[in-house]
């Protein structure tokens, strides 16, 4: 079977990883780079470049090399949809359209390049063909987006198996999928171009987004371009030995180098003091140099990272939670590399930031986690999986008596007692039901089996029935008498998991129908009362009805009628009202009783 990769499509940089012996790995391309610039470049001849070679050709041909693509995925014209050095193309609302050479692409065929070339680098890493994949996407991405993004893996030819929120698959990574039940998580992502910020919150197993903020305009690329600028002024040129040539006049070549050394040097100044800018002959025979400082970084960028506090404040006031509220606060992308970053997150969530991964291989090696949970790869972790339906056994009077809820996350394993109805039965008939409906016959019958135990009186029979689904989402169930100690277990391996569009329907319908399950349900309870009462006022009558007034007895006859009556029509509510009139009628009968029992 194909592994399944797990690929963070980031709008600056994409990874790809997969699991390796039990441990999520992220791998790397020919050249041993694991980071792949999100970057397609469409030559004047030949096939398009994507990745590295794709991302130096930005600066040198700007008209043709699609950048930040992901911005576009999904969304129509007129929707944010500017500010790129390529040409955009389609009709105000419609879907946004990629310009390049005379040609028109969509961003899913562009994002399907970068992918291809994932798709390529990991097959070649682990030696066999990949055609599975879990991608992830920002927690604010809509249905129209998150299409577009498994569209984009289809074209590169993958089966998407799963798309996962990017905070999600951060918290995966971070571990924290072991934090307690609704632990509370804020995951701070800035990357090369967007900002996010995501509030979570661990409900049994499952991570949901309480809520999210961001700005798509912001992130590293407005740092670098604050540094660049600020060379431009007299101070730095004076410096420098950089004099006469203005930066604004640099060929597009000398402008590339320029970026590229200007993001080298951010890099380092997360871990160093001081980083040296050495660009021998940048404009014919002029050099530049210059020792940027991690002061002088922070003085440019702490407007840009300013920004990204009011987006927070929000975001916990949407999910209406202070700082002192939030178990962990976890950094995401590569620009909480920063240490001013991380300053300003200790700042605005009054805590330490989680550092124990790096922020900008998170997100993929949760998405690879998810991947290695979907093929079974990772056991002993908490399942993200859930029960798309309910799972119980039909009980007496056919209804559904659940025993494993919708929604439960697996692996998961809960049990019920029952005893028999009938008095003499010497066997429990199990049948296991899957669904959200009221009836048993409404249900999908995975499957029966019957379970032996010793005649006993009515209620009396003591028999266990257990469900356990197991990692790999297999339905075991186990029914065993508690007196003997006799039991059998059967795995249901057809359903437990369904399609989508199944669960859907069934969903749509238990809603549809809620109101007749209910009255059904009510009525099949009903019924099973007056099943008992019927031949106990029967039995009492004939004891002790010699005792009762005219009145008293023409009374009972009445309501014993009216419960006939219900019971004949079916309907629920006037049956449960008959059952407890004739239980008031028959009160002095059954004192009556007792008193001659206490007597005897
Ligand atoms: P995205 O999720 O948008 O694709 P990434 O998470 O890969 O982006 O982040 C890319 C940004 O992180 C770039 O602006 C890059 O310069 C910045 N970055 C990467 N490493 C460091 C570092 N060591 N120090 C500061 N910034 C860094
Ligand atoms: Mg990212």
């Amino acid at each position: 079977m194909s592994p399944i990769v797990g690929i963070d499509l980031g709008t600056t940089n994409s990874l790809i990883g997969a699991m390796d012996a039990g441990f999520p790995i992220l791998l790397a391309d020919a050249d041993g780079e694991q980071l792949t610039p999100s970057v397609v470049h469409f030559p004047q001849n030949g096939e398009p470049l994507a990745g590295r070679a794709a991302a130096r050709m930005r600066a040198l041909d700007p008209a043709a090399t699609v950048y930040s693509v992901k911005r576009f995925i999904g969304r129509r014209v007129g929707e944010e949809t500017d500010g790129v050095s390529y040409a955009l193309a389609g009709e105000r609302g419609a879907p946004v359209r990629v310009r390049v050479r005379e040609r028109e692409f969509s961003p899913e065929e562009i994002s399907a390049l970068v992918l291809k070339k994932l798709r390529a680098d990991a097959e070649r890493a682990l030696g066999c063909e990949v055609t599975r994949a879990v991608i992830t996407v920002p927690a604010y991405f809509n249905d129209a987006q998150r299409q577009a993004t498994k569209a984009a893996g289809e074209l590169a030819g993958f089966t998407v198996e799963r798309i996962v929120n990017e905070p999600t698959a951060a918290a995966l990574a971070y571990g924290l999928d072991k934090l307690g039940d609704r632990s509370k998580i804020a995951v701070f992502d800035l990357g090369g171009g967007t900002f996010d910020i995501s509030i979570l919150e661990l409900n049994q197993g499952v991570f949901q987004v309480l809520a999210t903020n961001g700005n798509t305009r912001l992130g590293g690329d407005d740092i670098d371009a604050a540094v660049i600028s600020d060379f431009r002024l007299p101070h730095v040129a004076q410096a420098s030995r950089f004099a006469r040539l203005q930066i604004s006049d640099l060929s597009l070549e000398a402008d590339a180098r320029l970026h590229e050394a200007v993001i080298v040097a951010k890099h380092r100044l997360s871990f160093e003091d001081e980083a040296r800018i050495d660009l021998p002959f940048l404009a014919g025979a002029e050099s530049f140099t210059h020792t940027l400082t991690r002061t002088e970084l922070e003085r440019l960028a702490r407007p840009i990272v300013e920004k990204t506090r009011a987006h927070c404040l929000r975001a916990l006031q949407d999910a209406k939670l202070t700082p002192a509220d939030l178990d962990e606060v976890i950094l995401v992308g590569g620009q909480t590399r920063m240490p001013l970053v991380r300053e300003f997150v200790r700042a605005i969530f009054q805590r330490e930031p989680n550092i124990s991964q790096n922020p900008d291989e998170a997100v993929a090696l949760g998405a690879t986690i998810q991947a290695g949970i979907l093929s079974g790869a990772v056991q002993n972790v908490l399942l993200l999986d859930v029960t798309p339906l309910s799972l119980g056994i039909e009980t007496f009077g056919g209804l559904m008596n659940v025993i494993i809820p919708r929604n439960s996350t697996i692996p998961i394993k809960a049990g019920e007692m029952f005893t028999n109805a009938v008095a003499g039965q010497t066997a429990m008939k199990i049948t296991v039901l899957q669904g959200e409906r009221e009836l048993a016959k409404d249900n999908w019958r995975l499957g029966e089996f019957e379970l032996a135990f010793e005649r006993a009186p009515k209620g009396h029979a003591r028999v266990g029935v257990q469900f356990e689904i197991d990692a790999n989402g297999i339905l075991h169930v186990l029914a065993r008498d508690t007196k003997t100690g006799a039991q059998k277990t059967v795995a249901m391996t057809s359903a437990v998991d369904v399609s989508d569009e199944a669960v859907e329907k069934m969903l749509e319908e238990s809603l549809e129908h809620a109101f007749e399950d209910m009255s059904d349900r009510v009525f099949v309870e009903a019924k099973l009362k007056s099943d008992e009462l019927l031949p106990a006022v029967r039995q009492a009558l004939a004891q002790a009805g010699g005792e009762l007034s005219d009145d008293e007895r023409a009374l009972i006859a009445q309501r014993v009628t009216e419960v006939e009556t219900a019971l004949a029509t079916g309907a629920g509510q006037p049956l449960q009202r008959a059952n407890t009139a004739l239980d008031a009628a028959t009160q002095r009968l059954a004192t009556l009783l007792i008193e001659r029992a206490l007597r005897a």
